[in-house]
Order: structure tokens, then sequence, then C-alpha cells
């Protein structure tokens, strides 16, 4: 039994990489923070594929948090190897630095990056044990050009990025690949006060991307096709660069 987590799969892109995830053929555990009804939602839109879906409820920046909800799920299911892990779960509170709050700083830093940390530690264990996984970081453009307004959010992805390209290093010899995949303008709740048409015309594709158009990309990182791309940072975001 193949099993793949997602975290924030309850809504937007997490959902759709779930989706994705499970048509592919993996069991899903799937966690959210707080909506509990978006995560039944999800929940049984993949069941409907015939896979099982484990909802778990934990905040990943809270390390005692993850140790206890996704540690006890790592100990109850010793006989089942978690082989694909996607970190998405992500928040964005924009703010120009001179007006920026403490907790505006920490709790976007902690979420990205430190949801990053807290979840990945625990499952590269069995990784490293069972000699094949996949980590699919989800960043942002914002992490790779720098937008103004996000210096807390460009700062977590951009520390997201570095920790992809050194993890993929330290655990490639075990089969394990470590890659991110970069969206740019996604229609989310997340993007949900962004007006697309004032943004579109500077978009080369001339429009907002799909959820599943950011799932297709890492349904295939994830894939055993992608068995030698690591260390990367693929983009999706309609030709925006600049
Ligand atoms: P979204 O629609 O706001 O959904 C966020 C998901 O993450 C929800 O399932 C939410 O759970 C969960 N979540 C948030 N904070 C969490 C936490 N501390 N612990 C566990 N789960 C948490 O977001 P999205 O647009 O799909 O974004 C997904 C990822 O893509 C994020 O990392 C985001 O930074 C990145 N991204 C998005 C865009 C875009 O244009 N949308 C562009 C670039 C990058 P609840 O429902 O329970 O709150």
């Amino acid at each position: 039994m193949k099993y793949a987590l997602v975290t924030g799969g309850s809504r937007g892109i997490g959902r759709e990489i779930s989706l994705t995830l499970a048509e592919m053929g993996y069991n899903l555990i799937l966690n959210y923070r707080g909506n509990d009804e978006k995560a039944a939602e999800a929940k049984a839109l993949i069941e409907a594929t015939g896979r099982s879906c484990d909802l778990l409820k934990f905040d990943v920046a809270d390390l005692s948090a993850v140790k206890d909800v996704l540690g006890s799920w790592i100990d109850e299911n010793s006989d089942k190897c978690i082989e694909v892990l996607v970190n998405n779960a992500g928040i964005r509170d924009d703010e120009l630095m001179i007006f920026m709050s403490d907790d505006q700083w920490s709790s976007v830093l902690d979420t990205s990056l430190g949801g990053f940390f807290n979840v990945t530690r625990l499952l590269l264990k069995g990784m490293l044990i069972n000699k094949y996984g996949r980590v699919v970081n989800i960043v942002s453009l914002s992490g790779i050009k720098g937008l103004p307004g996000q210096v807390n959010y460009s700062a977590a992805k951009a520390g997201v990025i570095g920790a992809t390209k050194a993890l993929a290093q330290e655990v490639a010899k075990k089969k394990i690949t470590v890659n991110a995949v970069a969206p740019g303008f996604i229609k989310t709740d997340m993007t949900a006060d962004i007006n697309e048409k004032d943004y579109k015309a500077h978009i080369p594709l001339r429009r907002f991307g799909t959820p599943k158009e950011v799932a297709h990309v890492v349904g295939f990182l994830a894939s055993e096709n992608a068995s030698y791309i690591t260390g990367e940072v693929i983009s999706v975001n309609g030709g925006l660069y600049t």
C-alpha cells in the first residue's frame, strides 16, 4: 500500500495535488489546520477515486502538534510507508516591512519554513529505511524574485528553496528526491483578494493558473518518471518572471 502525505491538502492547490496523487494510486494522509468542512469534502473526493484518506488535523508550525498527531499516525502504522510528502501548507499576510508586526513575520515563516522542517524531519527516517522517497515543496514566484509587501512570504519561500537544494544532496544516495514547485498567481482562496483583471496584462499567458496546472507538475515530480530530477525548482507561472 503506497501512502502520500499532503500538508494543507483540504483546499486549493493542496486539494488538487491530493486528488492527483490518489489518481496515481496513492492512499492519502491529508493534513489541514482548521476547516473541518472543507477537509471532509476533500476526503470524500479522494475516496471516490477508490483510495483511502486519513484526515490529520494539526498546525504544521506547531512542533508538538506535529509530533503528537503525525508521530502517532506513524507509530500506529509502522507497516505502512509514506513514499511521497508534499509540503504545501502556507499562508500569506502581506504588509510593507516598515509596518510589519512580529506576528506577521513569524506566523508566515513558521508555517512555510518551520512546517517544512517539522513535517519532513519526521518522515525522512521511513524514506531512508525504505531507500525511496519523493519530497515536493510548494514555494512561490515570490521566493524567487521577491515581491514588495511580502518580505515575510518571500523570505519563507526562499528559505524553503535553499532547504530543498541542501536536503536533495543529503538524501540522493538513498534514492530520495527533493524538489520545489513555484506557482505564480493561481486561482484559490489565497488569491481571492487579488483581481485577475488588474494583473493578467503582466502575465504572458494572460490569465491566472488553476490548481490542477500546479498539481500536474507535482504529480510528475512525485512519480518514478522524475527519478533523475532533484534539487530543482520548477515554475508554474504562465511565463511571469519579471
Ligand atoms: P489556500 O487556498 O489558502 O489553502 C491553504 C491550505 O493550507 C488549506 O488546506 C489550509 O487548511 C492549510 N493550512 C494553512 N495553514 C496551515 C497550517 N499552519 N497547518 C496546516 N495546514 C495549514 O492556499 P493555496 O493558494 O492553495 O496555497 C497552497 C500553497 O501554494 C501555499 O504554500 C502557498 O504559499 C503556495 N502558493 C500559492 C499561490 C497562489 O497563487 N494561490 C502562489 C504561489 C504559491 P485550513 O482550510 O484548515 O485552514
